[in-house]
C-alpha cells in the first residue's frame, strides 16, 4: 500500500458495508499555505452512535482473543508504520505543520507505542492473594469494553497511538475522535491497523469538531474515555463522563517551569530550553514555558537564548525547517493577542513577537524577559513559540514561582550539583521533572499530570492502568460448607 493524501475521506465505522458515505465534509487545510488539503466527512451525533455501536459488536470476539494473537497483530501494526514511516510523517507534517524531521519522529514514536504494548500482552497477569487455606482469592484483569479517545491537533498520530495500543492490547475496542484541523494522520492509521489484521469494528475513528466529541463523552455506550486536549474542554468530558459514571483519563494542559540555578551548565540548559519551548511551535502540553532564572545569571541567560532564538529558520513543515507555523487561524490569533498582553503588562519583547510577511501561520521564536509570575503570559497556557523569563533569588523562591500556576504537567531543574537538582525536582509540584534535559522519558515512562494538568498516567506500564480494570475472585474451599 502507499499511501498518499486522498481527496475525500470518510469515516471510519465498522464493517465496509456499514460504513456510509457522509452527508457532510470539512476540508483540512495545510497551516503553511491556508490551502485545502482533502475533504474530510463531518461525523454526527448519530455516526457516533453508529461507531459505538461498532466498536461494541466487535468487543466480544476481540477481547476473547488470546493475549498472545492480540500482541502480534498489535506488532504487526508496528511493523506496517515502519514501512510506511515517510508517508506518514509527509502527512502528518502537512495537515499540522511541523517540520519533518519532528514528524518523522512522531512516527517512530508511533510504531514504538504499538511495539511496546505489544510486548505486554501476554504479560497482564493478575494475583493471588493469601487469605487463609479454605479461600483461593484472585485478581484478573480485564479490558473495559469501548474506549473513547479524543485527541488534540499537536501530536495527533502519536497522541491517537498512545491511547489505542494499550487499548488495544489490552482488549477493547475503540472509538477515535482526532481534532478537526489534523484529523488525516488518524484515519491513516485506521487503515495501517486493517491492513495488519484488525477486525473491522475494533477501531473506529469519527472525524469532525466538538459536535462528534460531545456526542462520544457523553456515550452511554463508552465504558472509558481518554481526553487530551484544553482544561475547559477537558471540564466538559469529565462532566459528561459523570452523568454516566465513565472512568476519564484526562491529559490537560501545562505552564511548566524550567528553573535554572547558578551553577547549571549555561550552553547545555540555553539548548535544552529552546528546544522546549520552540519545538513544534510550542505547541506542546510539556513545554519549556517559563524559565526561571537565578539573577546572578538572568542577563547572560537571556543573551544566549535570545540569539539561539534568532537562529532558527522558518518555513512550511514539509521543507524541513527549525520551525513550522501555527497549526490554525483561530490559534495563531490567541498566541498573537498573548503578546500584545505581555507587552501590555510591562514584559520585555527581546525577540519576536511578530508574525512573518507572508501566507500561513508563522511566529518566530519570541522570547518575553522581566516577565512577573502574576503575569498571565506567566499563568497561562499560551500554547506558542513564546519563552517567559522570570527572575529568582534563592532555591526557596524558585520552587514557590514554579509551583504558583494552576498547572502541574512537567518542570525541570538545571543544575551540576544532582544532590540540589534531585531535591528541587522532589519539591516541584508536577506529574514530571527533568533534570538537565528538556522531554526526557520515553514510550516506556508514566506521563501525565497533577493540579488542573489531568488525571491518570498515559504511556510506560502504568498507562495501561487506564484500559484495564481488576476483577476480584474469591473462592470458597471450605470442605466443610459442601
Ligand atoms: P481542545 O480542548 O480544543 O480540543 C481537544 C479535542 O476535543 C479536539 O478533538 C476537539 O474537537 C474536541 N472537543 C472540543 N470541544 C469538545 C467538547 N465540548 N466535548 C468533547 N470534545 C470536544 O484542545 P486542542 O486545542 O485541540 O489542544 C490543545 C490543548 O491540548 C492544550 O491545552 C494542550 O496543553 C493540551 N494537550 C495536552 C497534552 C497532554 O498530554 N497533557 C498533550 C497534547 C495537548
Amino acid at each position: 500500500m502507499a499511501i498518499a493524501t486522498n481527496e475525500r475521506y470518510e469515516l471510519v465505522i465498522g464493517t465496509e458495508s456499514e460504513n456510509r458515505s457522509a452527508e457532510e465534509y470539512f476540508s483540512t487545510t495545510d497551516p503553511a499555505t491556508g490551502d485545502p488539503i482533502a475533504e474530510v466527512a463531518t461525523a454526527t451525533a448519530d455516526d457516533v452512535d453508529r461507531a459505538v455501536t461498532a466498536a461494541r459488536t466487535a468487543l466480544p470476539a476481540w477481547r476473547s482473543k488470546s493475549p498472545v494473537e492480540r500482541g502480534q497483530i498489535v506488532h504487526r501494526i508496528a511493523e506496517r508504520i515502519r514501512e510506511h514511516a515517510d508517508e506518514l510523517a509527509t502527512i502528518e507534517s502537512r495537515d499540522q505543520g511541523k517540520p519533518l524531521s519532528q514528524a518523522r519522529d512522531d512516527v517512530e514514536g508511533t510504531a514504538r507505542y504499538f511495539e511496546y504494548y505489544a510486548g505486554t500482552a501476554d504479560k497482564l497477569e493478575g494475583e493471588s492473594i493469601p487469605l487463609g487455606e479454605d479461600t483461593l482469592d484472585l485478581t484478573t484483569r480485564e479490558p473495559y469494553g469501548v474506549s473513547g479517545q479524543i485527541i488534540p491537533w499537536n501530536f495527533p498520530l502519536s497522541i491517537t497511538a498512545r491511547g489505542v495500543a494499550p487499548a488495544l492490547v489490552a482488549g477493547n475496542t475503540a472509538v477515535v475522535k482526532p481534532a478537526p484541523t489534523t484529523p488525516l494522520s488518524a484515519l491513516h492509521l485506521a487503515e495501517i491497523c486493517a491492513e495488519a489484521g484488525v477486525p473491522d469494528g475494533v477501531l473506529n475513528v469519527v472525524t469532525g469538531g466538538a459536535e462528534p466529541g460531545v456526542a462520544l463523552s457523553s456515550h452511554e455506550g463508552i465504558d472509558q474515555l481518554t481526553f487530551t486536549g484544553s482544561v475547559p474542554t477537558g471540564e466538559a468530558v469529565m462532566r459528561s463522563a459523570a452523568e454516566t459514571i465513565t472512568p476519564v483519563t484526562l491529559e490537560l494542559g501545562g505552564k511548566n517551569p524550567a528553573i535554572v540555578m547558578p551553577d547549571a551548565d549555561l550552553d547545555e540548559a540555553v539548548f535544552w530550553i529552546s528546544a522546549g519551548i520552540f519545538t513544534n511551535a510550542g505547541q506542546i502540553c510539556s513545554a519549556a514555558d517559563r524559565a526561571l532564572v537565578h539573577e546572578s545569571i538572568y542577563d547572560e541567560f537571556v543573551e544566549r537564548i535570545v540569539a539561539r532564538a534568532e537562529s532558527y529558520t522558518l518555513g512550511p513543515g514539509t521543507d524541513d525547517p527549525d520551525m513550522g507555523p501555527l497549526n490554525h487561524a483561530e490559534h495563531f490569533d490567541s498566541v498573537l493577542e498573548y503578546i500584545d498582553v505581555g507587552t501590555t503588562e510591562g514584559a520585555t519583547l527581546e525577540t519576536g513577537g511578530e508574525p512573518l510577511d507572508r501566507d500561513g501561520h508563522f511566529l518566530p521564536p519570541t522570547v518575553f524577559s522581566d516577565v512577573d509570575n502574576d503575569m498571565r503570559i506567566a499563568q497561562e497556557e499560551i500554547f506558542g513559540p513564546v519563552l517567559t523569563v522570570i527572575p529568582f533569588a534563592d532555591r526557596d523562591e524558585a520552587i514557590a514561582i514554579a509551583n504558583d500556576v494552576e498547572f502541574g504537567l512537567t518542570g525541570g531543574v538545571f543544575s551540576r550539583d544532582i544532590k540540589q537538582a534531585l531535591t528541587m525536582a522532589r519539591r516541584i509540584d508536577a506529574g514530571g521533572v527533568y533534570v538537565n534535559e528538556w522531554f526526557g522519558g520515553s514510550t516506556e515512562t508514566p506521563f501525565g499530570g497533577t493540579k488542573k494538568s489531568g488525571i491518570g498516567r498515559e504511556k510506560g506500564l502504568e498507562g495501561l492502568d487506564s484500559y484495564l480494570q481488576t476483577k476480584n475472585i474469591s473462592v470458597n474451599l471450605d470442605e466443610r460448607n459442601d
